[in-house]
């Protein structure tokens, strides 16, 4: 199989494939195309794509040339013209959002696999996308705080008088919400999570957190490990709870998000009004609608004094990292897809295979596509 590397097109920092991974495609037996420039936002040339055993072509040549063509997010709208019926395209598809373009190239007979979609199941851990890039954001947006807060994280003794430690307040402790509490916690931080998944309790006890529970939580076994929508009783009362601990915290990370649907409000306007100036809230649930009332996607805004971020795109900041967890992610998708001869074969009675096929043989073939876009 022919395999090619997208350069990505906008902000975008990361590159689907970085010359390290380019390596363990070719002991797969792949060959590999990559754009020229691809990884060089994300720190790699040309001449290391090339020392991996890659071949530089233009992006023409690599849409032409390429069998299965990998890339973050979707290609540019343009793009779909030069695709033909039978290609296979791998990237993060946002279904919801991308509606119309997965649509169009639906017709062409291209057939999509959408990185977002892998199952998480135990199985497919390894090619699990969603959660080596929440792990990056969670990192990167305890960072962002601690840089941005006028205070120190951790508690300090010195000759100066003593400093309290910092306050932390984590909304939604999925993979992202944990790592938040991993990092704030090794930075000296008090750390207090809300999560409407009793599940989460222990794994946030044992990283040192408190998890401050609200009871009369609705959870469904049938949801597949996610939340799910709460009853107006419960979320008057977590908002209640919310606001108080809100008020005494100097930073909030909010990464409450239900697949699907607009992100829970859990952070009120009034709430905000009643932090501490200088207090920072970090909403990575921004692209869904955001936790805090207030929050503007893609945008820091200075509220009461409080510094709220908007930012749902932290894995592009950490290009280096982030790239080489997606590389090995889709490397072990490709495992069970791929035989030893670097031939492929889309099982469809594969689960992990039929979760992540948004589109094949002019087709949808995922349930959640199918669930999401509500089609047949
Ligand atoms: P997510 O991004 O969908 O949501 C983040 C967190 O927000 C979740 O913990 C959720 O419970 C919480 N949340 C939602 N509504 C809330 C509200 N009103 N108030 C407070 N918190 C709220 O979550 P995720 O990080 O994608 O993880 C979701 C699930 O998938 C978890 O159960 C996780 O353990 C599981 N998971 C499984 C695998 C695997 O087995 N391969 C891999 C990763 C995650």
């Amino acid at each position: 199989m022919v395999i090619g590397i997208f350069k990505e097109g906008g902000n975008e920092k990361r590159v689907a494939i970085l010359p390290g991974e380019v390596s363990a495609l070719k002991k797969m037996n792949i060959e590999v195309l990559a754009e020229i420039h691809a990884g060089e936002r994300a720190f790699a040339s040309d001449s290391d794509y090339a020392a991996a055993g890659a071949s530089m072509v233009s992006r023409k040549e690599l849409i032409l040339k390429s069998e299965m063509l990998l890339s973050v997010n979707p290609p540019l709208e343009e793009d779909q013209n030069s695709f033909r019926e039978g290609q296979i395209l791998c990237c993060v598809l946002n279904p919801v959002e991308n509606k119309e373009w997965l649509e169009k190239i639906k017709l062409k007979g291209v057939t999509v696999l959408a990185l977002d979609l892998v199952p998480r199941t135990t199985r497919a851990q390894s090619m699990d996308i969603l959660s080596s890039m929440a792990t990056v954001s969670g990192y990167k947006a305890v960072l962002e705080a601690a840089s941005l807060l006028p205070r120190f994280f951790p508690m300090f003794m010195s000759a100066a008088g003593t400093i309290k430690p910092a306050r932390v307040l984590i909304l939604g402790a999925g993979v992202a919400g944990l790592q938040a509490v991993a990092v704030a916690r090794k930075l000296g931080a008090v750390v207090e999570v809300f999560d409407v998944r009793s599940a989460v309790k222990e794994e946030v006890k044992s990283l040192g957190g408190k998890f401050i529970e609200v009871e009369g939580a609705k959870e469904d076994a049938a949801a597949g490990g996610y939340a799910v929508e709460q009853s107006d009783e419960f979320k008057k009362k977590q908002q209640d709870l919310i606001q108080q601990r809100a008020i005494a915290a100097d930073v909030v990370i909010a990464t409450a998000q239900i697949p699907g649907k607009k992100a829970p409000v859990l952070l009120l306007k009034e709430t905000v009004a009643s932090m501490k100036p200088g207090s920072v809230i970090v909403d990575l649930a921004a692209s869904t609608g955001g936790n805090c009332q207030l929050t503007e996607n893609g945008k820091s805004i200075v509220i009461h004094g409080v510094t709220i971020i908007g930012k749902s795109d932290f894995p592009s900041d950490m290009p280096s990292d982030a790239s080489k967890m997606f590389g090995n992610n889709i490397i072990n998708l490709l495992k069970i897809m791929v035989d030893k001869d670097g031939i492929l074969n889309l099982n469809m009675q594969d689960d992990i295979i039929n979760g992540t096929t948004a589109i094949h043989n002019k087709e949808y073939i995922s349930q959640r596509v199918k669930q999401m876009l509500n089609v047949k």
